[in-house]
């Protein structure tokens, strides 16, 4: 496993270029003005190709859970759509690339995780709705071993460098802290006062209550307006220490967390210093196969009380 974390940033900087690209060729006035979803489409299987390329050849025997699959692409009603990807994928990997290399890449990423063996899982393009906004999103891997999460790679293509540079490669060893573009990034420090402390959710209030939100943050007193980014990339913003809490509270019951929206994150989070529960304080078990299905909801914190978060969480919701 010793170079399982290069491999894996290989991958999310490739699948980067990927996206990069289909963000500038494929989004157009037109598209937006019309809300096709096409290039986020492309750039989601075109992705998870390149990363589970990169992964097969490095580790032919470890299994990906993916958010994709390739049936609708092999549909022949898909076929333009298919060919986009196969493009885009060539782009970066040459034009020795063959439309069934695609193909069963992108089927590579439909193992159940239910095994305990060790697995990977992606989300290609983690915040489709911030990708098509020419926002936030990500492109999120993890390496899950005996049901822990061991290493995570989160590439964050529109999150700003130190050094001013557009994107941010987070990579997360467990016992070897987050590391930002190859820079290990300073741990956060504890017993920050909420007052002073900022608060991350969801653009998306389909995805994370942003009513509880607000009860908790008053709770805790927190200061300033929630700020709201769409995908793992508020894990990266906990990580860094531009935010302190991010919260991600049901909307409906029955919900389960699917594992590659919240591994990558919850690692690069962890290895700084912070901790990641779900909204009962209970660890993430990502044990259960494609979801989080042990658990609800989830908090991240870096830097304030972790307990004072779950308390308050717990009082809102129990007020429904
Ligand atoms: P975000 O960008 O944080 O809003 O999260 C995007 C992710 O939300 C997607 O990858 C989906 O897997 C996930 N998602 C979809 N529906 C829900 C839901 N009802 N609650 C929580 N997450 C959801
Ligand atoms: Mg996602």
């Amino acid at each position: 496993m010793s170079n399982a974390i290069e491999v894996a940033a290989e991958a999310v900087s490739l699948a980067a270029r990927v996206t990069r690209a289909v963000q500038q060729d494929l989004i157009t006035a037109e598209t937006l003005e019309k809300k096709d979803k096409s290039p986020v489409t492309v750039a989601d299987y075109a992705a998870q190709a390149v990363v589970s390329s990169v992964l097969a050849r490095a580790f032919p025997d470890v299994p990906l859970v993916g958010e994709e699959d390739a049936a609708d692409l092999r549909d022949p009603a898909n076929e333009a759509l298919c060919a986009q990807v196969v493009a885009q994928v060539r782009k970066v990997l040459g034009d020795a690339v063959s439309v069934d290399d695609v193909l069963s890449w992108i089927d590579r990423g439909d193992h159940d995780g239910r095994s305990g063996a060790s697995h990977w899982t992606l989300d290609p393009i983690d915040g489709t709705k911030g990708f098509l906004r020419g926002e936030q999103y990500a492109i999120a891997l993890g390496r899950i071993d005996g049901g822990k999460v061991v290493l995570g790679a989160l590439g964050c293509p529109n999150m700003t460098a130190a050094d001013g540079s557009l994107g941010i490669v987070l990579t997360a060893e467990r016992g070897k802290g987050v590391f930002q573009n190859g820079v290990l990034l300073p741990r956060q420090g504890a017993g920050r006062d909420f007052a002073t402390a900022s608060l991350c959710e969801s653009v998306e209030s389909g995805h994370s209550n942003h009513d509880h939100s607000a009860l908790i943050k008053a709770r805790l007193g927190v200061g300033g307006e929630p700020v709201r980014i769409d995908s793992q990339a508020k894990y990266a913003a906990v990580a860094r220490g531009d935010a302190q809490i991010y919260l991600r509270l049901p909307t409906r019951p029955g919900y389960q967390e699917k594992i590659w929206d919240h591994a990558a994150g919850m690692i690069c989070v962890e290895e700084n210093g912070g901790t990641v529960t779900d909204v009962d304080g209970k660890p993430l078990d990502f044990g259960q196969g494609r979801t989080l299905a042990g658990n609800r909801g989830v908090i991240a914190t870096s830097g304030v009380d972790h307990a004072s978060v779950v308390a308050a969480t717990r009082a809102v919701l129990a007020n429904g």
